[in-house]
């Protein structure tokens, strides 16, 4: 079974490109089975979607190199 750090990985790789079939199908089995990665999960997505509305905002002292390569 996949690891809770492999999940978030996939979150975080979610938010910077598509996932594939694969990955997308193991972090959604991962879900389901695991609270607190659903939790993490709804926060990578609040914090995309407030990404996207403001972009303004410094994302979590992320703001040191530059713009692009955030993760
Ligand atoms: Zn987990």
């Amino acid at each position: 079974m996949m690891m809770c750090r492999e999940a978030t990985r996939l979150m975080s790789l979610k938010q910077d490109r598509a996932l594939t079939f694969r990955e997308s199908t193991a972090l959604r089995f991962h879900l389901s089975m695991c609270g607190a990665c659903r939790t993490c999960a709804r926060q990578f997505d609040l914090l995309h979607k407030i990404g996207r509305h403001h972009p303004d905002i410094p994302r979590a002292s992320n703001d040191k190199g530059g713009r692009h390569g955030s993760h």
